[in-house]
């Protein structure tokens, strides 16, 4: 079956969620033309990859930690994967092994590799059952909650080893790629990142490395250099990040409900106590209704 393109939820590790993104198809977004912008690695004390354990982020960790061993500038990088916690009955939030994954690219480039989750909320289940609706496109909670403030923190908390006396000065990579969406192609591929600023503990520069690389060059890049990839795809998605998430497209939905059967009815019975449907076009009952067909 062949697949119509899609706006995916998140960047990587949904990292980027305060710099979002709506939803438009992939097919008339186009990567920006121009020399592509440079990152100063001898501007930044180091720089924080997030990795979801997604193919962007396999692509990413290659292309940030190639460029720093370049510049001579490797033992900057370290590799953040965000832990999103497990439903109230246990399930895993995200696909099972993901965590793993961004493990093993950090691994495969020889950098540091940290899991961390919020603070504040035990799970990402728990801050949508406390919201009492679902995450959506003018609602990312979702990702501010358990992905940006997390990094954000992690940045923090490596400033603080680093001992600098001074505001640290970190380069923050995502895998947002142009392709994607119309938004995300106009996003520049460096910028000052809004953790950072006049009364802030930190300057963050947000760096979009794999930006113009099509879907195509993100697996070519996988094959070249043996980086590893979750199975999820190979049984169908096309995403991973959350095994459900009410911004993903239908069909991946459909796919991941036939492979998290148990997941996906914890998640309906939620929707019919909260009384929302979990997409505007959708509901989760309906989602099932159609993996069973
Ligand atoms: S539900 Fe999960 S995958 Fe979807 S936008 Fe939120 S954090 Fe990202």
């Amino acid at each position: 079956m062949t697949k119509k393109p899609f706006t995916p939820p998140c960047g990587t590790g949904c990292a980027g969620s305060q710099m979002e993104l709506f939803a438009a198809p992939a097919d008339t977004a186009a990567a920006p033309a121009g020399p592509a912008a440079v990152f100063d690695w001898d501007a930044h004390d180091f720089v924080v990859v997030g990795d979801s354990g997604g193919k962007d982020s396999g692509a990413l960790v290659h292309e940030v930690c190639s460029q720093a061993d370049k510049a001579g500038q490797l033992n900057k990088v370290r590799v953040l994967h965000c832990d999103l916690g497990r439903t109230e009955q246990g399930h895993l939030v995200e696909w099972p092994g993901a965590l793993e994954v961004a493990r093993g690219h950090a691994e495969q480039y020889g950098v540091p590799f940290a899991v961390r989750r919020s603070s504040r909320w035990r799970s990402l289940w728990e801050r949508i059952l406390d919201h009492g609706n679902w995450p959506g496109h003018f609602a990312r909670y979702c990702t501010s909650d358990t992905k940006t403030a997390v990094g954000r923190n992690y940045v923090d908390e490596v400033g603080g080893e680093l001992n600098l006396g001074r505001p640290p000065r970190a380069g923050y990579a995502m895998g947002m790629r142009a392709e994607e969406s119309k938004a995300r192609a106009k996003k520049p591929m460096i910028e000052r990142h809004r953790m950072s600023g006049a009364g802030t503990l930190r300057v963050v520069t947000t760096w979009l490395p794999i930006h113009r690389l099509t879907t195509d060059e993100v697996w070519k890049t996988h094959r070249d250099n043996g980086i590893a990839h979750h199975e999820a795809y190979d049984q169908g998605m096309r995403r991973l990040s959350c095994r459900a998430c009410p911004l993903a497209h239908t069909d991946d939905l459909v796919r991941s409900a036939q492979l998290n059967p148990q997941l996906f009815a914890e998640y309906a019975e939620a929707e019919a106590k909260m009384g929302h449907p979990f997409k505007k076009s959708i509901t989760m009952r309906e989602i099932i209704e159609r993996a069973r067909s």
